[in-house]
Formats: C-alpha cells, sequence, structure tokens
C-alpha cells in the first residue's frame, strides 16, 4: 500500500463485534484530520444522540500528509459527538499512530456501536492486513502507563498505540485519548486533550488499538522526487532559518514569561491574569533541570524537525513526564496556585497515567483546591464523588461547589490564553463549534482594534483547520501558502491556497451545522459572566465586545493575503 491512490478505511461496529475494510472514497480525497471527521459525524453521526450512547461515532482520522516524508506531518485526529460540550469535537496529537496508520494506507477508523456488557473491554489490532477486535479484559482499569508497559511486552517492537486510562473508562467528560510517541519506551505521553473524547473511546468499550506498520515505508507521492525534494528543501530552511525559537530550544513552556506579561498567565481560578509565582514556573527552569537530572527536547513523532516536547526526569534522574507544556503550567500551576513546575510536573504525569486532559481538570481542580491537587486527581482514578466531579471538568465540579466563577464556553474550559486581553481569541472561544480551545484559533494580539478582531478570528480559525487536516503540527508553523505547494506535489495535481481555505471554511460550516442540529443556538455563544465582570491587570479589563462584533465570525470575510503566508500563532 502507499500513496494517494489505493487508500482504505476501516469501520468498526462494536454492537456486532464485526470489523470491515473499505475503499477510501475518491470525493474525500483532500480531506483529513479534523476536516474528515467533520464530513464523517455530519453525515454519518445523529448529532442529537446520547454522546456516551451506542449512537455516537469516534472518528480517528490522520492528518492528510501523516505518514509520508514532509517533516513534523504526522498528527493524527480524533473526534466525535463531545460529552463536555454536547457538540462536534475534533482534537489531535502526536506519537506515531497517525504516521503508522496512513503507512498502511488507512485513512481513518470509523468506530460505531457499543458493546452489550459494559464491563467487557476491547482491543483493535490494526496491521496491513486489516483490523481484528480482541478481548482486553486483563487490562481493564490499568493506568495508561502500566498499560503499554504491559502491551510492550507482547506486540512488535515498532507497534503503536492509542488508548484511554481508568478516566476514559469511567466515562468522565474530561477523559483524553492517548498516543505513544516515538521514543523506543513508546510512552502514552501524547494527548487529544480536549473534549472528552477518551470517554467516547470508553463508551465503545475499547481500551486500546495496536497500530503495527513494521517496515513499511513512507507514502508515496504522485510526484515523488519533487516531493521528496521539497521535504528536504523546507527541512533546511527550518533548520537553518531565523527565529526559530523557542520551540525547538526551550518547548512551549518557555511562553510563560511572555504571556505573564501580556496577562493571559491566569492566577487562581483566574481572579488574576498574572502569576507572582512566574519564575518558578518558567519552562526555562525545566531546561536549566537538563543539565543535573538528563532529560532534554525531543521529538514525540517520526519525522518532526522541531522537537518542541521537553522530557522531564525527577531529581534522581528518572523519567517523570513529556511534555511538560504552557497551557499545563498554567492551569494545573498557576490557576491552581501551585508555584513549582517539578509540582506541576507530577500533575502532569499523574494526568497522563489517568488520561485527562490537564486544560478541563486544571480549571476543575482551581475551583476546589482546598485537598490538594495530587489527592484529587487520584480521588478522580479512586471514583469518589468529588473525583467524577473533577473528571467530567470545571462546569461539573462548580455545579457541585456552587461556585461562580466557572470560566468556560459551550461547557469546555477556557485555555490559558485568557480572552480579556486577547479579544480575538475571544472571539474564537465563542464562535467555534468546539467552545473555549485555543487550538481553534489563537490570536495572540493584545490592543487589537475592535474592528479587526472578527476577521483576525476567522483567519486563524480557517488556518488552523487546515492544518489540523494536512498532519502538520501546529508549532511548525506551516502556512496555507506551503501547505498548498505540498498537496500539489502530493497528489501530482494543483491544488490551490484557496482551495485549501475553502475546504477549511466548509469543514466550520458542517461543525456548526452540526451542533445546531444537536440543539446549540445564539446563546451558546456568549462568554461566562466571570469573564465581563471580574477583571485582570492594572486597567481592570473585562470581555466587553458586543455580540454583533463576535458574530461576524459566522459570515466569510474577502481573504487577505495574510491568510494564505500566516503561520499559526
Ligand atoms: S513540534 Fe512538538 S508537539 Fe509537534 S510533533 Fe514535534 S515534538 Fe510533537
Amino acid at each position: 500500500m502507499g500513496g494517494p491512490t489505493g487508500d482504505r478505511m476501516i469501520r468498526v461496529d462494536m454492537t456486532n463485534q464485526t470489523t470491515s475494510i473499505e475503499p477510501y472514497p475518491e470525493d474525500w480525497k483532500f480531506l483529513g484530520g479534523r476536516t474528515l471527521s467533520a464530513r464523517i459525524l455530519l453525515s454519518e453521526c445523529d448529532p442529537t444522540c446520547d454522546p456516551l450512547g451506542a449512537d455516537n461515532i469516534l472518528v480517528i482520522a490522520p492528518g492528510l500528509l501523516a505518514g509520508t516524508s514532509a517533516p513534523t506531518s504526522g498528527r493524527i485526529s480524533v473526534g466525535g459527538k463531545s460529552p463536555l460540550t454536547g457538540g462536534i469535537k475534533e482534537a489531535n496529537a502526536g506519537g506515531d499512530p497517525g504516521q503508522d496508520l496512513m503507512k498502511l494506507g488507512y485513512r481513518c477508523i470509523i468506530v460505531k456501536g457499543q458493546p452489550a456488557d459494559p464491563d467487557r473491554r476491547y482491543a483493535l489490532d490494526i496491521t496491513g492486513d486489516g483490523v481484528t477486535i480482541i478481548p482486553a479484559d486483563e487490562h481493564k482499569g490499568k493506568w495508561n502507563y502500566k498499560l503499554i508497559e504491559d502491551l510492550a511486552k507482547t506486540y512488535p517492537p515498532k507497534a503503536s498505540f492509542i488508548s484511554i486510562g481508568p478516566a476514559g473508562e469511567m466515562k468522565l467528560s474530561g477523559a483524553s485519548v492517548a498516543c505513544t510517541d516515538h521514543d523506543k519506551d513508546r510512552r502514552p505521553a501524547r494527548h487529544a486533550g480536549r473534549g472528552g473524547l477518551g470517554a467516547v473511546m470508553g463508551s465503545k468499550g475499547i481500551k486500546y488499538m495496536s497500530v503495527d506498520a513494521t517496515k513499511r515505508p513512507a507514502r508515496k507521492a504522485e510526484n515523488s522526487k519533487e516531493f521528496s525534494a521539497m521535504s528536504k528543501k523546507y527541512t533546511k530552511e527550518y533548520q537553518e532559518g531565523p527565529g526559530q525559537e523557542p520551540f525547538p530550544k526551550w518547548g512551549t513552556s518557555a511562553l510563560v514569561t511572555e504571556a505573564n506579561s501580556i496577562y493571559t498567565f491566569p492566577y487562581k481560578n483566574r481572579v488574576e491574569g498574572r502569576s507572582p509565582d512566574v519564575e518558578t514556573l518558567d519552562g526555562m527552569r525545566i531546561v536549566e533541570s537538563f543539565e543535573e537530572r538528563g532529560g532534554g527536547m525531543h521529538n514525540c513523532m517520526t519525522g518532526c524537525i522541531v522537537k518542541c516536547s521537553n522530557v522531564v526526569n525527577d531529581k534522581d534522574g528518572n523519567y517523570k513526564t513529556s511534555a511538560l507544556e504552557f497551557e499545563t503550567l498554567t492551569l494545573l500551576g498557576s490557576n491552581c496556585g501551585i508555584a513549582s513546575w517539578d509540582d506541576v510536573a507530577d500533575l502532569d504525569r499523574l494526568c497522563d497515567d489517568i488520561g485527562l486532559d490537564t486544560i478541563e481538570t486544571g480549571a476543575a481542580v482551581a475551583i476546589d483546591m482546598d485537598s490538594g491537587a495530587k489527592n484529587l486527581l487520584r480521588e478522580i482514578a479512586e471514583g469518589t464523588e468529588i473525583g467524577k466531579a473533577i473528571g467530567n471538568g470545571a462546569v461539573a465540579t462548580g455545579r457541585r461547589q456552587k461556585h461562580k466563577r466557572v470560566g468556560t464556553v459551550k461547557g469546555q474550559a477556557l485555555p490559558a490564553w485568557d480572552p480579556r486581553p486577547l479579544k480575538a481569541a475571544g472571539v474564537t472561544y465563542c464562535t467555534s463549534a468546539m467552545g473555549a480551545d485555543h487550538t481553534a484559533g489563537l490570536v495572540v494580539d493584545p490592543g487589537q482594534s475592535i474592528d479587526d478582531i472578527a476577521q483576525a478570528s476567522q483567519e486563524a480559525q480557517i488556518l488552523n483547520t487546515a492544518i489540523d487536516s494536512s498532519g502538520f503540527c501546529q508549532f511548525l508553523g506551516t502556512s496555507i501558502q506551503e501547505v498548498s505547494e505540498f498537496y500539489s506535489e502530493f497528489f501530482g495535481e494543483k491544488v490551490a491556497r484557496e482551495q485549501i481555505a475553502d475546504i477549511a471554511w466548509q469543514c466550520m460550516q458542517e461543525e456548526w451545522e452540526f451542533n445546531r442540529r444537536a440543539g446549540f443556538g445564539p446563546e451558546d455563544d456568549e462568554m461566562p459572566a466571570t469573564m465581563k465582570e471580574d477583571g485582570i491587570g492594572p486597567e481592570k479589563t473585562v470581555w466587553d465586545i458586543p455580540q454583533e462584533v463576535v458574530n461576524k465570525a459566522y459570515e466569510r470575510f474577502e481573504p487577505r493575503e495574510e491568510l494564505f503566508t500566516q503561520k499559526p500563532s
């Protein structure tokens, strides 16, 4: 298998315990990752279904260029109706399963149905010969790291895994889907975190999927020589080019100081936008620790040239977690009033191990910090009442505590990037079908004119949709223009940049339509009252954007040149 022709897709019915391999539809040729997930969900999933019921669909879809020699292009999307928001959701991750699925020629996995016995656990074994459902009851309740350690003993050394921890098995709304990374230990450290899609996988009774593409070559482009030359040129220019810091050297954790300076490093459940602990949470402290403890920067997927992922060791030099990212240092650190990056690293490991989104969990823990963060996370795995509330996210925790300061849009917790100073990011949180999700279209431009924010948000949303469909990691910083050049050589035909933007816009419309059919209305596009009333910074900045300005992001603006040449924030 290989190359853009002859691709296939996997269908799994967990009710009837059947699988099939089908030819990949020609008219889905230019869809991948997020755009493919949205198309499948709108055409095959009832938007009014119970997200944890048999009628929801779990989509696993690598980006379009995954499995090829294009650099940093193996991201994998997980999609479904979200148990957290009740709307459509796509979250994506690095690691190797996306690369491996596409090397086998599988463009997506579509999982429907539900086993009759909710206590049973199953796994999907995927190879070039097809897919098999196997019993996995022996792995029930295992945390992600123990699970992968055990699987590594029986599967080929190059197989990759997609798994859930106890949070997914308990069908908690903050549950993530883990993908194993590129290291030889295959750590389950790369998570499709947002929206509770781990609970959807858990509701299908699937504990893990294995993907074995051992000895499979990279996917071959139609214009193979040109594609390969383009990949090499792009890599060389990236590695020799200016301005690649901070990610390759220090990872996203190096954004802490800058974010703090512009009041978007939320402190203690967002009472302020700056933390007094910025020095001890700064990612540079992690980099400094490498000398004494070991660890360092690595790439989480085969073929990544950015290597933004920090491997964090404990004081004895043993592996603790990777990657400890900016969002986690913010939501599980500053926002919970925790001052030490080392303590946040412990919480990050717990979240990855239990299978939880660090953003949603951090927002929920911040509402309920009296018991101490580590104990609260362990309570999630133990299934206590308070643990279940936190595992179900910020809204469930706020409701339980009768707490008023709950920063969510469409039921999903706000990420670190605060909408009060970052108005265009706020427009994205309000208008994206995903709710408050910075990966849907982040704009880091405090002080932007109100005349520009809707268009800036829309352009960021189109760009991020296009990138999240291509397989490129957002941290590589690829523009739509560059994606168009890669696609054209891969397919052996001109794929115009305007066409890519149009496909992304079409995807956003399909996502909005899914939510409309699911019962969403204008009231779901509102920023929460706490963002409008509780000011931060010296000027007590609040969210003050009229809804008619927000709504402009729903009407397509005339594309500007920047749409095609800008890189994701
Ligand atoms: S840039 Fe970072 S997150 Fe993206 S694939 Fe590379 S190591 Fe993973």
